[in-house]
């Protein structure tokens, strides 16, 4: 069966419940991001894969170069962020939209950053087509963060930088949290979470992941 079109049968949403409680549920603490991954079609963000392969707990190429993260850790990343509803968002790497779609069932206001203008503009346009009205898509460089509208209660890096890009910092409100895979290779990638409290930084260590690196994008030729 092919998921190119923009429904969601009886059989996706059963195969959903499925992974959720099946691969997710284990690794997340808030009943909330359970709900959200209930709900979002995760197929309509990768037209190109059958709704079995949609609905395993497995990345997804999109092309690009980019991939929808495993659901399993779709999960444990929108957990990390312990979103109560009220936060503004930005994420970094928004891909297909899926992990911004998770988001915008758990937050006020996601701002996403894509470099691909392609990958932008597919993802705005399934955003819109499911209603998800409180997620904005940039094109651009995300080791700039997006400082026309910082600060930010939340961000989410879904592709991994060599190291902490320091915008991503100091675009954070106090008291907020970061969320970053990073490293040069893929096998030694470390999931991190970043607190700002008080002017000073908490790190803490999440586990060994595995993301496409975070690119630099070319400079803009001059005129
Ligand atoms: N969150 C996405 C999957 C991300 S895959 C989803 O749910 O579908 C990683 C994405 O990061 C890719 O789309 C890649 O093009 C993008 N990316 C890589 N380097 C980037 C950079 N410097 N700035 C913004 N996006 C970047």
């Amino acid at each position: 069966m092919r998921a190119g079109s923009s429904d969601d049968p009886p059989s996706a949403r059963a195969l959903r419940r499925r992974l959720v409680d099946r691969f997710v549920a284990p690794g997340v603490h808030d009943p909330r991001v359970l709900m959200a991954m209930r709900e979002v079609p995760r197929h309509l963000f990768a037209p190109e894969h059958d709704l079995e392969r949609a609905y395993g707990d497995h990345p997804l190429w999109i092309g690009h170069d980019a991939t929808i993260s495993q659901p399993s850790l779709v999960g444990i990343m929108s957990d990390a962020l312990a979103l109560s509803g009220r936060e503004h968002v930005l994420e970094i790497g928004t891909g297909s939209g899926y992990q911004a779609a998770v988001l915008s069932r758990l937050a006020r206001h996601i701002d996403t950053v894509e470099v691909v203008p392609e990958l932008a503009r597919d993802a705005a346009a399934t955003l819109r087509a499911l209603g998800c009205t409180n997620v904005d898509v940039h094109t651009g460089d995300g080791w700039a963060g997006w400082p026309d509208l910082a600060p930010y209660d939340r961000v989410l890096v879904t592709a991994a930088p060599e190291v902490l890009p320091r915008a991503l910092l100091d675009q954070l409100t106090d008291g907020g949290l970061l969320v970053v895979p990073v490293g040069s290779q893929a096998r030694d990638q470390r999931l991190e979470r970043w607190r700002k409290l008080g002017g000073a930084l908490y790190k803490q260590d999440l586990g060994a992941v595995r993301f496409v690196p975070m690119v630099h994008a070319e400079p803009s030729p001059h005129p």
